[in-house]
């Protein structure tokens, strides 16, 4: 098993497979996606040897993430390579929801287990206006599928913003009182491109923590393969909500993940200084040298990020990394 410095264990993956994307997220890409380098994303035998090397030091959960995964045009390949790893248990994927009505039934079949999908409004005009995409409605109905799919969880994402949709908290709490589903916000997370947009628009996750104890929600245990969200229950909702607060403290102690970009680049942190290329390694026959690489690697994992400090190490924004 994978342990850092700080006696964390590691055994979820965020597999970036491209950081293209075809949406404009005011928050992540208000210009839509500019490619600044190659398209060499890796290929499918990369990802092999990558999540054989990864399930052989105990990671159970891997998460297909982008930029938006699901214009891959062998997304579905990647699924089966993941479900097909011995010690993968769980094959979960994050997507913005464009295609999810015409694939999720495929998906499934090929091995996916849970999705999230990221939906930042219930208002299909804010929804356009936030993500440069009149396609509220379609998302919607992908939503319904994934329900509908035999999937073991869907769950929805949104970034709650002052400027946005900031007084939209009680419609999407409204919108989980009669469906199992749980919806999460992540804390607006400053990136070397959003800084101006971040002042403007951040919310404290705490503020909203306070605001569900206080109309009697009650927060849940984590399971070791969870993400990073603190969820809530209440008993007149069939749904919950999740809070992700990287702000919070002690947001980094329970830190289970490592990521790998879209080209090959180890992430021992959302906001790491650099990333690690292990490109060369991925390209061998057999995952040794890979598994060698994450051993040593691992014991270079810092204890915390240094957002609250400003900085935001090499993330310009997370369409490079996955979130
Ligand atoms: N395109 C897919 C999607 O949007 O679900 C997957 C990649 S996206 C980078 C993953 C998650 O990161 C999304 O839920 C998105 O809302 C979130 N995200 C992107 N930039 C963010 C930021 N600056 N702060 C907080 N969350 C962010
Ligand atoms: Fe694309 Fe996801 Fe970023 Fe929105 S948050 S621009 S959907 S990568």
């Amino acid at each position: 098993m994978l342990v850092d410095p700080s006696g964390r264990k590691f055994r979820y993956l965020r597999l970036s497979i491209t950081d293209v994307c075809n949406f404009k997220c005011v928050y992540c890409l208000p210009d839509g996606y500019q490619c600044t380098h190659e398209r060499d994303f890796l290929s499918l035998s990369e990802i092999d040897n990558t999540l054989r090397a990864f399930a052989y030091h105990g990671i159970e959960k891997v998460r297909i993430t982008g930029g938006e995964p699901t214009l891959r045009k062998d997304f579905i390949d990647v699924i089966r390579a993941a479900k097909d790893t011995p010690g993968i248990t769980k094959v979960a994927a994050t997507t913005n929801g464009f295609s999810l009505k015409k694939n999720i039934r495929s998906w499934v079949e090929a091995g996916l287990n849970s999705v999230n999908i990221s939906i930042d409004s219930l208002d299909p005009r804010m929804f356009n206006t936030i993500t440069g995409h009149d396609k509220f409605d379609s998302v919607m109905s992908g939503v319904h599928a994934a329900l509908d799919s035999g999937l073991d969880s869907v769950k929805i994402n949104s970034v709650l913003m002052k400027q946005y949709n900031g007084a939209e908290f009680d419609y999407f709490l409204n919108w989980v009182k009669h469906k199992p589903i749980t919806w999460r916000f992540i804390e607006l997370m400053q990136t070397q491109d959003n800084l101006t947009f971040f002042n403007k628009n951040h919310i404290s996750g705490m503020k909203l923590r306070e605001r569900l104890i206080n109309d009697g929600w009650s927060q849940i245990q984590r399971s070791k393969i969870a993400g990073p969200a603190c969820e809530f229950a209440h008993p007149d909702y069939q749904g919950r909500i999740g809070l992700i607060m990287p702000y919070s403290k002690d947001f980094c102690a329970s830190c289970n993940r490592l990521r790998v970009a879209s080209r090959g680049d180890l992430h021992l942190c959302l906001f790491s200084e650099q990333g690690i290329s292990l490109r060369d390694y991925m390209n061998r026959e057999t995952p040794e040298a890979l598994i060698a690489e994450l051993a040593r690697y691992i014991k270079e994992k810092k204890p915390t990020h240094l957002l609250h400090q400003g900085m935001s190490g090499a993330t310009t924004n997370l369409s490079m990394l996955g979130g």
